[in-house]
């Protein structure tokens, strides 16, 4: 899981800066999911190769009436999410009122913050960040420039180092469909037999994250899925970031549903207020073994849907699509919708569609045959003899392009790991393919292997 750092202050003092500096640097996984709420941005980092999650929680006034109301407002949930808060002042506007609001509030959140001393460039720095001492979060005031990326690298290392397992180590494997680095000295093929053999069984229990924008419908079709089935006991969660784990089964199969909702929430008024915690999300996602993106057919597809199904296909977890709110709606507006389903999310053909109403229960029963067959797809077992043979007939029916004038040669293929199935293939210049023939290699194996509701990732390794 990766760690969340916030970035919390009152507005100017550079938050943007330096959310934009640690999601664009250079070496960044740069992934930003715009529009997942009104008030936080999320964006995928990277210090010293070790993934995080920032979020830039957005202004915070800190003004004397109601900072408490506003803090809940914008950036509690953002706090509640994180592992480290970053509380930025600003070094060059010196300490203000509403500094101190926000100071009084973070001494009250049971979290680690950093108070960070931003714009230090080109001023009498110590000087400057003195005043800031009295803030009483800690021993350190943490001199940055964001705008120029003096401290940052230090700061984020120092507020990361608690989270973040055996800080050595080189960062996993990234996220990259067809990154296929090769290392010498490793024995990829152990490490992939090793990823095979710890893969879920066809018959274990499938563990289902119900993942959605707020208002789509999420708890309305938890409780029509638990109302139609059986559940056994289970537990509430502590924190915003928490999802609840609900075991069920349906037709004899195991279940966990991962419910990002809080199928509880409707009978706390004061709950209708925004709640909704991207972190959780991210969690329940990686987390899950098949997800199921619900849409909301009265509102289209937004950012939001766009955002969390980025996030979907990044972990490269199964997908199911549920449009919902399929009730009460005139055909030209099916229609509509079918169209736009086709012209934004065309490019995701593995993923199967319904067209459910949480509400009555249209539909809803359909879901499983979907979620088992992403789940059996994901887990599939897949032999070496059977990828290469699929390899040579893909090879054969169209062969790899040139590459300066050299033939790309594909060798060999192994599996190597499951949810998603991963395939390696060995072969020299195999880097080199372009995008289209990667691309045309993926369908090949989805078709042969009848693939569905799952990515394939295909790695690539040299082998000369
Ligand atoms: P936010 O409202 O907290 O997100 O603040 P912004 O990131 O929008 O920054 C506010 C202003 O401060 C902008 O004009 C930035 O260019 C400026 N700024 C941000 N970081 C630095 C810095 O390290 N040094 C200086 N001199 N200016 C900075
Ligand atoms: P969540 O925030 O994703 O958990 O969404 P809820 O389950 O709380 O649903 C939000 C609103 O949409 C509620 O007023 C539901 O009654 C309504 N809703 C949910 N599913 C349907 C549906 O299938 N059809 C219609 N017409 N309304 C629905």
């Amino acid at each position: 899981m990766l760690p969340v750092v916030a970035l919390v202050g009152r507005p100017n003092v550079g938050k943007s800066t330096l959310f934009n500096r640690l999601t664009r640097s250079r070496d960044a996984l740069v992934a930003d999911y715009p529009g997942l709420t009104r008030d936080r941005q999320y964006g995928k980092a990277e210090v010293e190769e070790h993934p995080f999650i920032v979020i830039d929680t957005g202004g915070i006034e800190g003004n004397e009436k109601g900072i408490d109301a506003l803090m809940a407002e914008q950036s509690l949930i953002a706090i509640d999410e994180a592992d480290a808060v970053l509380f930025m002042v600003d070094a060059r506007a010196g300490l203000t009122s509403a500094d101190q609001g926000i100071a009084s509030h973070l001494r009250k959140q049971d979290k680690k913050v950093f108070l960070v001393a931003n714009k230090v460039d080109g001023i009498d720095a110590d000087s400057a960040v003195a005043d800031f001492y009295s803030l009483g979060l800690g021993d350190a005031v943490h001199q940055i420039a964001a705008a120029h990326g003096r401290g940052v690298t230090q700061l984020l290392t120092l507020a990361l180092t608690p989270h973040i397992e055996e800080l050595g180590r080189p960062k996993a494997q990234e996220n990259d469909e067809f990154d296929g680095d090769y290392d010498e000295n490793i024995d990829h093929e152990a490490l992939d037999q090793k990823n095979i053999d710890e893969a879920p069984e066809e018959t274990d229990t499938i563990k289902l994250a119900i993942i959605g924008k707020p208002n789509v419908g999420k708890s309305t079709l938890t409780n029509r899925i638990l109302g139609e089935d059986r559940v056994v006991v289970f537990d509430m969660p502590g924190t915003t970031r928490d999802s609840v784990y609900i075991p069920m089964e349906h037709n004899g199969r195991p279940y966990t549903l991962i419910d990002t909702a809080g199928i509880r929430r409707r009978k706390n008024v004061t709950d209708i207020v925004e709640k909704f915690s991207v972190i959780k999300t991210l969690r329940a996602i990686e987390d899950a073994n098949v997800c199921l993106l619900i849409i909301d057919a009265q509102e289209g597809i937004s950012d939001q849907d766009l955002s969390l199904l980025g996030f979907i296909l990044e972990a490269g977890r199964s997908l199911v699509l549920a449009v919902n709110k399929w009730d009460g709606l005139d055909d030209h507006v099916k229609e509509r919708i079918k169209s736009e389903l086709d012209r934004r999310l065309g490019f995701i053909d593995f993923a199967r569609v319904h067209f459910i109403s949480a509400l009555h229960g249209t539909g809803v029963g359909h879901l499983y045959e979907s979620v088992e067959e992403a789940f059996v797809s994901a887990t599939k077992r897949i032999s070496t003899s059977m990828v290469t043979k699929i390899l040579d007939m893909a090879v054969f029916d169209h062969q790899p392009p040139m590459h300066h004038g050299r033939r790309i040669k594909l060798k060999y293929a192994h599996a190597g790991g499951y949810n998603p199935p991963i395939i390696v293939i060995h072969g020299n210049l195999a880097k080199n393919l372009p995008l289209s023939y990667k691309r045309y290699l993926m369908n090949y194996y989805r078709k042969s292997l009848k693939i569905m509701g799952t990515p394939i990732r295909i790695e690539f390794r040299e082998t000369s």
